[in-house]
């Protein structure tokens, strides 16, 4: 994959406004396509992390081998079909095989997935991955819930704009106890 280019999304920034019949030169906007070069460096910094390296060192090792639920870690990611905003909150749950991730280190494999052109499908996919790989846990489950603003911005379908998905693995597929108590661990009326 190529690496980004803020030189050239400045210039292309600067012909995109004029193609919006605007003008680039005028006091506002002046800057803006050093800014949104910018922006997006930030936005997208997930292409540029390495999950590995990221976890490295933050692998402990426990007898514990009770249900781990972090919920409710805000994340803000870009629609790949409209490059507009989706932001939400995604949980993550796992049952320990003798090895528990520090606890920092969970939304930060959320960003490294989130700040990139997604859908939330492969989102929550791929962090599902990333974890289940790295600490290989006896089951795993990630959730998400999101609001995109393509939907909201564009106001096609304004009362069905929240979207929620979920990836399940190991024992929280295979269980269906142990995938109902992350549910109620993450529900914000638990049972
Ligand atoms: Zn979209």
């Amino acid at each position: 994959m190529n690496s980004f280019d803020s030189e050239k999304i400045t210039k292309l920034m600067h012909e995109f406004l004029i193609a919006c019949g605007e003008n680039p030169e005028r006091e506002g906007l002046e800057k803006t396509p050093t800014r949104v070069a910018k922006s997006y460096a930030e936005l997208l910094s997930g292409y540029k992390v390495d999950i590995k390296s990221l976890v490295n060192g933050a692998l402990f090792n426990v007898s514990y081998d009770e249900m781990v639920v972090v919920k409710d870690i805000n994340f803000y990611s870009l629609c790949e079909h409209h490059l507009l905003p989706f932001y939400g909150t995604a949980s993550v749950g796992y049952i320990p095989n003798k090895k528990i991730i520090g606890l920092s280190k969970i939304p930060r494999i959320v960003d490294a997935f989130s700040k990139r052109f997604q859908v939330q499908e492969r989102l929550t996919k791929d962090i599902a991955d990333a974890f289940y790989s790295v600490v290989k846990p006896l089951g795993l489950g990630v959730v998400i819930d999101a609001v995109h603003m393509c939907s909201v911005m564009r106001g096609v379908k304004k009362n069905n704009t929240q979207m929620i998905t979920n990836v399940m693995l190991g024992s929280f597929r295979t269980d269906l106890a142990t995938r109902t108590e992350f549910l109620n661990n993450i529900s914000r009326n638990p049972k």
